[in-house]
């Protein structure tokens, strides 16, 4: 049995960590523009509290003298103890300046990315790698500095396993885009898509998934993203544009985070395991209900007619299977938010393998965006006009959150094994995605995925769900059946 003393204490962290996501939510949501200083303060107090907390010496008392029984109580402690003594490595000092850094080169970035001027940006992106390095002497565990930024993302993969990971992949895709690329483009959706109407049918679509109205909330942002208070209380947010249907496949990846986390076992709730193991688990749960889900033949076979009753105009006399091609074109672009399901990840490798250069100090910051350009034309075959639309368009290295890109791919490899595990054990899951009832997919999800939250390690949890470790031949085989099918090639 764990102390009272010590769940209280680790029900409190939780608690401290859903009201700074309370706050969050709502700046991006809910808060008048002109609340942005105030909000600042309140979150930055916020975080002050937690980390106290994290790193108090009496926390560190309770986890030595718990005697923790079972596979649960066994967990609760290993993670916590795991947060604690991390958070302690880290001096107070340095944390705080990690802070300060990241919100000041917001600006910067921002306006460096729109008068594409990356001399106005180095400066704070030296500043932020600089400071990673200083957090990357606090651990002395590591095999490689890289190994100790991921780890705050995707706890246990090592730099040399993502290299191995990714030069398969990128083996892979490379050929399949050239040979889409030379194939006959797809047919393009004509538009309008009238916003209200979106909305409508994006809501429709999240009950679908399971969205349900006691316990999630959906908003405008900005920029989409799920968050949840509890397993009880998740808010996904969406943004629609009239040309296109970006903003419902971005709905139905909001959702699939959003599921995750209403699925942990309500028994982990206040625990330190009661949510998503890591950043690579949780996009592949988002990227799961949006490509494998949502953009496959049978789903369209149920949502294509519903699709071109409240878009006539929109679908135009696109036929079933136009339609479906129109959904799954794949282009090289610059952009990696607006890419495709197959270059996606080429996106994602370019920032791992600059990052990880960076790190080693073997790409000085000074020279990323010519490496960034040499990289597009290498991964991608185009080229790259301006900074803008290369280098600075991500705002995470303006928050110094290096170490974080390589979960995107991680999604994608893990989504296309855990659906081939799926696909095992519901031989006619086609079926009934065709007819729109997703009852046994989310289900099998809650029970091999979702429910144990923290409890199981990402890697032990893939190899338990999935019988090897991250792999993605899974995902290179998929893809290229579907888009050689489509693009007939
Ligand atoms: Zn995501």
């Amino acid at each position: 049995m764990l102390s009272p003393e010590l769940e209280a204490r680790l029900g409190e962290l939780t608690d401290l960590h859903a009201a700074g996501a309370l706050l969050g939510w709502d700046q991006q949501t809910m808060m008048p523009p002109a609340g942005g200083e105030a909000r600042g303060n309140v979150m930055a107090t916020l975080t002050t509290i937690a980390h106290e907390r994290q790193t108090d010496d009496e926390l560190g008392a309770l986890l030595d003298a718990a005697e923790p029984a079972g596979e649960t109580e066994q967990a609760i402690v290993r993670v916590a103890r795991r947060d604690h003594d991390k958070a302690r490595r880290v001096p107070a000092e340095l944390a705080a300046e990690m802070e300060r850094a990241s919100s000041r080169a917001q600006e910067p970035w921002a306006t460096a990315r729109a008068t594409n001027d990356f001399a106005l940006f180095r400066p704070f992106l030296e500043a932020n790698l600089e400071l990673r390095r200083r957090y990357v002497e606090c651990f002395d565990d590591a095999e490689h500095p890289y190994d100790t930024l991921m780890d705050n993302f995707e706890p246990g993969l090592t730099t040399a396993r993502v290299r191995e990971v990714f030069g398969q992949l990128r083996e892979g895709l490379v050929p399949l885009v050239a040979d889409i690329a030379a194939a006959e483009p797809a047919p393009v959706l004509p538009g309008p898509f009238p916003i209200a109407a979106q909305q409508e049918l994006a809501l429709e679509l999240a009950r679908a998934f399971g969205f349900d109205d006691g316990a999630w909330r959906m908003d405008l942002a900005v920029h989409p993203f799920a968050q949840s208070l509890s397993p009880q209380d998740i808010r996904v947010t969406a943004r629609y544009k009239e040309e296109d249907l970006q903003g419902l496949f971005a709905v139905m990846h909001e959702v699939g985070h959003g599921l995750y986390e209403h699925q942990v076992d309500p028994a982990l709730a206040r625990t330190t395991l009661g949510t998503g193991v890591s950043l690579g688990i949780h996009e592949s749960q988002s990227r799961l209900w949006e490509n494998l889900v949502g953009r496959s033949e049978p789903f369209w076979r149920h949502w294509g007619p519903r699709l071109r009753e409240r878009f006539p105009d929109g679908v135009g006399d696109l036929s079933d299977r136009d339609l479906l091609r129109a959904i799954n074109v794949v282009e090289p672009t610059l952009i990696r938010v607006d890419a495709d399901e197959v270059t996606y990840s080429l996106h994602v490798i370019l920032r791992f393998e600059l990052e990880v250069q960076m790190v080693e100090g073997t790409l000085a910051v000074k020279d990323l965006p010519e490496a960034w350009n040499a990289g597009m034309e290498d991964l991608l075959g185009i080229d790259v006009p301006d900074d803008t639309h290369g280098c600075l368009q991500d705002i995470h290295w303006s928050f110094g959150e290096l170490g974080y890109f390589p979960t995107y791919a991680i999604g994608n490899i893990a989504a296309a094994q855990l659906w081939d595990a799926m696909g095992a054990a519901l031989p006619d899951r086609e079926a009934q995605v065709a007819t729109g009832e997703y009852g046994a997919i989310r289900d099998w999800l809650r029970e091999h995925v979702h429910a144990p939250g923290r409890t199981v390690e990402p890697t032990a949890l893939l190899e338990r769900v999935t019988g090897g470790g991250l792999d993605p031949a899974p995902l290179l085989a998929q893809l290229n059946a579907k888009y050689r099918g489509l693009y007939g090639i």
